[in-house]
């Protein structure tokens, strides 16, 4: 039984993008004026510490380029300059309690990342977002940007417990068929959507279908958005068998690979719980595809396997 993907077949997949790039100064500012323009930002963020949402089309020269950290959600500003004046100044509000996540190093331990496409969905990701908190497991989340519209705290408690978000196209349709200002226009749309909602910025994407070309690197180059296929595909929309979805996983296990799965499936998220148990019990760190692959660079994609693919 063989379940390592190869990019084939792909025309009834599925996939997303989304991460979080930690906006940094990089400019050496006085520490009290370093401190006001902290403070400013980070209310005006709500906590997130990181890119307002709505820029998502906004070439990413400037805010990607310089180089978000692999960990992807920390907060942490560049300096830990502790406001110096002498008032009491208010620290920032405490509502986006980081999740404790201590940083991983993939190259050392030995992670693979699960993702779940086509969401967010009210009747089976809350139990996805619970079981993945109880086992301090983070993943990645796939999104269709007209339900993150529509579920926006699904898409924002999936933020705040340390897991990725990341964006699939509004509605799923196939953007290798469509212009590159199409394809552009409907991922700038998703993007919005799901930045609104996590008050994060996200940097990765899964073309539905896993149907990319030169057309798809185009776009999301433009919208600064890696392309993130998979490594191991569950076929978990075809089965709907957990015992099925898990024997894929545990399987097709290996350091740093990706996991297509869907969280709108119950039988899937039925799968979860043995899923998650069985690869930390084989040692598996489980992390969001930015913590595993670090830093991405807009328009490429992900596993290298999917570098020809489409063309
Ligand atoms: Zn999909």
């Amino acid at each position: 039984m063989v379940f390592a993907t190869v990019p084939r077949g792909v025309q009834w997949m599925y996939s997303v993008r989304g991460i979080v790039g930690p906006v940094r100064f990089q400019r050496s500012v006085p520490v009290s004026a370093a401190a006001v323009l902290l403070i400013g930002f980070s209310l005006l963020l709500g906590a997130c510490g990181t890119v307002p949402p709505g820029t998502a089309g906004s070439p990413p020269a400037s805010s990607t380029g310089t180089g978000s950290s692999p960990g992807g959600s920390s907060s942490a500003p560049p300096s830990s300059a502790a406001p110096e004046s002498p008032s009491p100044t208010p620290t920032p509000p405490a509502s986006s309690e980081p999740p404790e996540r201590p940083a991983v190093d993939c190259k050392k331990l030995k992670c693979i990342a699960l993702t779940y496409d086509d969401g967010p969905s009210p009747g089976t990701t809350p139990e996805l977002i619970k079981i993945l908190k109880k086992y301090k497991a983070k993943a990645t989340f796939f999104q269709l940007g007209n339900l993150a519209a529509e579920y926006p705290e699904l898409v924002k408690e999936i933020h705040d417990m340390g897991s990725e978000v990341a964006n699939h196209s509004w509605d799923h349709d196939s953007l290798d068929r469509k212009s590159v200002d199409g394809a552009y226009m409907d991922m700038k749309k998703a993007s919005e959507a799901i930045e609104k909602a996590c008050g994060c910025r996200i940097t990765l994407m899964r073309p539905p279908y896993g149907a990319t070309d030169k057309g798809v690197d185009k776009a999301t180059k433009k919208l600064g958005l890696a392309q993130i296929l998979w490594d191991v595909d569950t076929l978990d929309w075809e089965s709907h068998d957990p015992y099925d979805i898990k024997s894929k996983v545990l399987h097709s296990a290996a350091k740093n690979r990706i996991v297509l799965m869907h969280d709108i499936h119950q039988t899937t998220i039925d799968a979860q719980e043995d899923i998650i148990e069985g690869l930390q019990d084989k040692g598996y760190t489980l992390v969001t595809v930015s913590e595993m692959l670090g830093k991405t660079t807009p328009g490429k994609r992900y596993p290298k396997s999917w570098a020809h693919y489409g063309n």
